[in-house]
């Protein structure tokens, strides 16, 4: 038996209602007030988990070993490893950083690699933090 959660617009109290359709549910009414004023609460849906587990298990010192930052070539080397691993997970662009780098564009992300590469990671674990909402409020568990 299906068992959706709802709050009361009411008196604001959260409980959970089971019905045999979603239909019959806007029948129910709010065990504490009794007001039919009720709405389906909104279940925070784990979401991108898979992500959120690479992101925080990025271990960005691992990532920045061996990186010499005051050498172009040692960070467009490095850039382009990061950016084959990471750039799609942590929406960072390191492979066109690389080629800038080699092509004798500094770019301002060599000068303190590291810190730019921690602040990708933080945002994005930021942003995987944030939980999405459910695509549909059908009730189809
Ligand atoms: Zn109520």
């Amino acid at each position: 038996v299906p068992i959706y959660e709802f709050s009361c617009k009411r008196c604001d109290r959260r409980f959970s209602l089971f019905f045999r359709t979603v239909a019959a549910a806007s029948e129910g009414a709010c065990p504490a007030c009794g007001s039919a004023e009720i709405e389906r609460a909104v279940s925070r849906v784990a979401v991108l988990k898979g992500d959120r587990g690479r992101a925080e298990s990025l271990d960005t010192d691992r990532i920045l070993d061996g990186l010499d930052d005051s050498d172009v070539g040692s960070f467009a080397r490095w850039a382009r490893k990061v950016g084959s691993e990471y750039d799609a997970e942590l929406g960072t662009n390191y492979r066109e950083l690389a080629e800038r780098a080699e092509a004798g564009d500094d770019p301002i992300e060599r000068i303190d690699a590291g810190y730019s590469l921690n602040y990708q990671v933080e945002k994005r674990r930021a942003e995987v933090d944030t939980p999405a909402q459910p695509a549909s409020g059908d009730g189809t568990p």
